[in-house]
């Protein structure tokens, strides 16, 4: 043939290398997982993939801690479930007050608007959660807006809002909420229905272990109803609930508005499966513990946390990095000597914060030596 492509015939079958992945996600994925992944592919209709489909709904439920009917997993990373929302909830004029304390707020802010929203920006400074009185001072100032929108885990900085008290308020001035729980859900408590969040999506590569291109999204029926409700059609056909709840509705007939990724959410059963055999609860404390196991050992190193304790993420511990260190070398010899993965910092935060990712299946002890003595080794402690 004609069609000469260069270097083509050098390619052999992708062979990843073993990472230890302590970054900002995707996190380790255990073996078990990824043999589930391996199994066969049937067809997306076929009567034991409908089934698998509804025990992933129970298991999220229970993830989720929500008995909310509409719970699924969005067949896209967990910016798509984040555009799942924001796409069905917001209409062209609505009002949406946005709190942005690092990246992801941010996105979120672009997503109302490119729905045709107003977004009202509550600003925090990087590193610190949202403040209470700022969002009360949004809501007063404007009565008008429908929802309230943040992140709960800030992954670019490590920091934990406090999600319960922010749908609280939100809720007693008659807004619904729309809540980023990616790095929150599996390692600190996301209680969906106790706390009564409106719409909320996560990913499948953070706290989950699985591996990336999924989102589990759940709303509730004040959600649902602003969504059966509105004036316009949503402008995303993909994203659009009213659709897919015919694909992943409760004991609808399914039927097709597009193949699921099969073998994808095979793994997202799996990780989902194990999580629960662990209990959310065990979970929960095998991050903070692990945390803790972390600041101790990595604090003699002279490496010290970014965020003030009681905000800490302890899946994701952002760090200032030691004076003198050399960001982009350090984190590139600890991939190539020690196959070892650490976040940098992301947007402001670059070249002055390492970001440990301490999530799902990598938060435990043999990881926490590993980065230990490389760390001592390239910071030469
Ligand atoms: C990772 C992340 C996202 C985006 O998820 P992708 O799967 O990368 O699309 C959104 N929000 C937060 C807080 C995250 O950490």
């Amino acid at each position: 043939m004609s069609l000469s492509i260069s270097k083509i015939n050098t390619i052999s079958a992708f062979d990843a290398p073993v990472r230890t992945l302590l970054g900002p996600g995707p996190s380790d994925v255990p073996q078990r997982i990824l043999a589930a992944m391996a199994r066969p592919t049937i067809g997306h209709l076929d009567p034991e993939f409908v089934r698998m489909m509804d025990e992933m709904k129970a298991l999220l439920k229970y993830t989720f801690q929500t008995n909310n009917a509409m719970t699924m997993a969005v067949s896209a990373p967990g910016s798509a479930g984040m555009e799942m929302c924001f796409a069905n909830l917001v209409e062209p004029g609505d009002k949406v007050i946005v709190c942005r304390n690092g990246v992801f707020g941010g996105r979120m802010q672009e997503n109302v608007v490119r729905c045709g929203g107003t977004a009202i920006m509550v600003e925090e400074e990087w590193g610190k959660p949202i403040d209470l009185q700022k969002v009360a001072d949004a809501l007063k100032a404007h009565p008008d807006a429908q929802i309230v929108a943040f992140v709960h885990a800030e992954t670019s900085t490590g920091v934990r809002s406090d999600a319960e008290a922010l749908v609280k308020l939100a809720h007693e001035h008659d807004c619904l909420t729309i809540v980023d729980t990616v790095t929150s859900l599996g390692g600190i408590p996301v209680l969906v229905d106790e706390w009564g969040i409106d719409a909320v999506y996560s990913g499948s590569q953070k706290c989950l272990s699985c591996t990336p291109g999924l989102s589990p999204v759940s709303f509730n029926n004040r959600a649902v109803a602003k969504i059966t409700s509105r004036k316009s059609k949503v402008q995303s056909w993909f994203l659009d609930l009213n659709l897919v709840m015919n694909y992943w509705g409760a004991g609808a007939k399914r039927s097709y508005h597009h193949t699921a990724p099969i073998n994808s959410l095979y793994g997202l059963h799996e990780a989902l499966l194990m999580l629960h055999e662990e209990g959310l609860e065990e979970s929960w404390e095998r991050h903070q513990s692990n945390h803790l196991k972390l600041k101790a050992a990595i604090e003699p190193l002279g490496i010290d946390f970014f965020v003030e304790e009681k905000y800490r993420l302890p899946q994701l511990n952002a760090v200032n990095i030691p004076a003198g260190g050399n960001d982009a070398a350090i984190r590139k010899t600890l991939l190539e000597k020690y196959s070892l993965e650490i976040g940098g910092g992301l947007g402001p935060m670059a070249g002055k914060l390492w970001r440990i990712g301490l999530m799902g299946h990598s938060s435990n002890e043999a990881n926490i030596e590993k980065l230990t003595m490389a760390l001592g080794d390239v910071l030469g402690a």
